[in-house]
């Protein structure tokens, strides 16, 4: 007979890169999910609108102001977020910026800086959370990676940064699975966003023409939004999902991978 899983307990989640796009989405729906959030991104007041949305809808959320590719903020963020919302056993490492180029024009600077955001930053706030997460004995970590991931013209360095964190999901997997902590990696497609909105702006398109021609690729005929990641996130991160481990969920309306 099939059980009924149980309700997933309460944690503190710590979600970075969440004043906007997909890190507020995500932050939102952890909160709806039952979860104390916070909501953590380069400059606090800039988190102040997750917060008012997540706390206005009886939820519980603080802001919290880090870079992530800054070791000696992100250990002061945690140790912060654990005096205030309690011990953070979930992780979503969503911080991202794009710096692209094609390789001849990209400079050390550009690549140095989304590597340090995509992949230091992951690294530095796994390593924070795990202290906590093998105190507690249980644990969620997502990444956000990228279809980019699997190759992508112009993206040199976020390309590389996003198929090094899927190499990073499976390993912390392997490390921490005996303290009952997951590790997975969501991989999203084209999501409306900022970041999206930015890259059309940069190649000189109107967003809403990039957005119809890039949907027409997509075998579900429509871009993603925040909320379809949200949704991958929010069941690695579920009580029942503790049996899957060190996987990347392509979430792109179509076959990847
Ligand atoms: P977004 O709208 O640009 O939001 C990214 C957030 O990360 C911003 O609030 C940004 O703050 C913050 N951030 C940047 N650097 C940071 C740092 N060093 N420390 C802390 N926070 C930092 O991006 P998005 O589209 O929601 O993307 C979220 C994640 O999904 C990224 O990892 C991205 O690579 C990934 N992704 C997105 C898509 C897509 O189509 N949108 C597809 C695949 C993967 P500021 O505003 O201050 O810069």
């Amino acid at each position: 007979m099939t059980e009924v899983p149980a309700p997933s307990a309460q944690r503190t989640a710590v979600v970075t890169g969440a004043a906007r796009g997909i890190g507020a989405a995500v932050a939102v729906r952890l909160a709806a999910d039952g979860h104390r959030v916070a909501v953590l991104d380069l400059h606090e007041e800039d988190t102040a609108g997750t917060v008012e949305a997540i706390n206005t809808s009886g939820g519980t959320a603080v802001g919290v102001g880090a870079d992530v590719s800054d070791a000696a903020a992100v250990d002061a963020a945690v140790s912060r977020i654990a005096g205030e919302l309690g011990a953070p056993t979930i992780l979503v490492n969503n911080a991202g910026i794009l710096r692209d180029n094609l390789l001849f024009k990209m400079t050390e600077t550009d690549w140095d800086a989304v590597l340090g955001v995509h992949l230091r930053g992951a690294f530095l706030m796994s390593r924070a959370v795990q202290v906590h997460q093998v105190r507690e004995k249980w644990g969620r970590i997502v990444n956000l990676s990228s279809t980019s991931a699997l190759g992508n013209r112009g993206q040199a360095n976020y390309a590389a940064a996003k198929a090094g964190l899927q190499g990073f999901t499976k390993t912390l997997a392997i490390e921490l699975g005996r303290y009952n902590v997951t590790v997975n990696a969501v991989a999203p497609g084209f999501i409306e966003t900022d970041m999206t909105r930015a890259t059309a702006e940069r190649i000189g398109v109107p967003f809403e023409d990039f957005v119809r021609h890039t949907a027409a690729e997509i075998p579900v005929g429509r871009a993603g939004t925040p909320a379809d990641i949200a949704a991958a996130a929010s069941f690695f991160i579920r009580e029942e999902a503790s049996f899957v481990s060190g996987q990347v969920l392509y979430a792109a309306g179509g076959p990847k991978g």
